[in-house]
């Protein structure tokens, strides 16, 4: 297959991160050019605009739209239209529906779209799918807990509507729980803490039962301090417990070490986004969005101290 020409749409954190990196990594493609309002990335072509970009720039195959989900969709159905293959980060939109019209137009136009999910990318997510694959769960525990001020700065759109402030990370959670269980799951109560100047949650206690009556309890807080964030998942079966830690990065059963691996998250998106493109296939999975959505829509909002970075 060709080299892929790739357009980073958004120059933020995610972008500066690991987004850049690992597509300098990975010799199925060439970062051609960037969109961006304020930053300028040497040796390719910049433009301040994706419009622009599409316009002017030089020919390109596709691009990773890095920005927030509320200026997403616009961009991707400007991108598909102009027949390029779209990486959306997550969550994959502001709202569900935005997503089908997404569906839709990518199939219309003939191009890939990979709603990402990099949490399912950590390195002992596939691992832990399958060993639960075969025992009987008894119930599962998330915490997901990190320090906004760390992990968010000046990141004034995660307190907006569509911004789901703690579930822009809480999301990461739900986006490996979804992968690793072998049954659906739907929440039956939501506890949301909601600063007195934000639009969105700083904290979510929920609770969801799977379709054997599995309790799946989950607590989401971006006010944690001073220690390392805590991504921890928990499940109890039949024949152990297992626990995935730092994201997915580490597995343990019975707390015993049984693997553990590098973070190579985004080089595993960038390796299935040209993997797709070259199947000629979408990869649009909506079902962590929609607990969030559920958590939104079901939740107690209950106000506490404002929040001042
Ligand atoms: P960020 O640092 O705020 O970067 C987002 C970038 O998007 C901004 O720097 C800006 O880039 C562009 N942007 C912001 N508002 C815009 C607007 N109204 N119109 C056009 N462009 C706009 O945020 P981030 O942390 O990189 O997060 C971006 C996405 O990645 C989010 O969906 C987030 O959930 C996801 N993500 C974040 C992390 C993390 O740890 N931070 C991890 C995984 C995924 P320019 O200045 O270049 O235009």
């Amino acid at each position: 297959m060709d080299t892929l020409r790739l357009a980073i749409v958004g120059y933020g954190k995610i972008a500066r991160d690991q987004h850049h990196p690992a597509i300098d990594d990975n010799a199925r493609y060439r970062l051609t050019a960037v969109s961006s309002r304020n930053a300028s990335v040497a040796d390719v072509a910049n433009f301040e605009s994706l419009e622009a970009l599409l316009e002017q720039g030089p020919e390109i195959d596709a691009v990773s739209l890095c920005t927030p989900a509320g200026v997403r969709t616009a961009q991707a159905r400007l991108a598909m239209a102009s027949g390029k293959h779209v990486m959306l980060e997550k969550p994959p939109g502001a709202t569900l529906a935005e997503i089908e019209t997404l569906r839709e137009d990518a199939e219309r136009h003939g191009v890939t779209l990979f709603a990402s999910w990099h949490s399912r990318h950590a390195h002992c997510v596939d691992s832990a799918r399958q060993w639960l694959a075969t025992r009987q769960i008894r119930r599962v525990d998330i915490e997901w807990k990190e320090d906004v001020r760390v992990w968010h700065p000046g990141q004034a759109w995660i307190w907006q509507p569509g911004g789901m402030g703690v579930f822009d990370p809480g999301i990461n959670a739900l986006s490996i729980v979804t992968e690793i269980l072998p049954r659906p799951f739907h929440l039956t109560d939501a506890q949301l803490q909601v600063p007195g100047n934000c639009q969105t949650p700083i904290a979510a206690s929920l609770d969801f039962v799977d379709g054997e009556n599995v309790p799946i309890h989950a607590e989401f807080d971006f006010r944690q301090q001073g220690t390392p964030p805590i991504w921890n998942i928990h499940v109890e079966t039949d024949e152990g417990r297992l626990t995935l830690e730092a994201g997915g990065s580490r597995l343990l059963i019975d707390g015993e070490l049984r693997e553990e691996g590098p973070d190579a998250e985004y080089a595993g998106l960038y390796e299935r986004f040209a993997t797709l493109i070259a199947e000629g296939r979408s990869d649009v999975d909506v079902s962590p969005f929609r607990h969030v959505a559920d958590a939104l829509m079901l939740g107690h909002r209950h106000t506490v101290e404002d929040f001042v970075e």
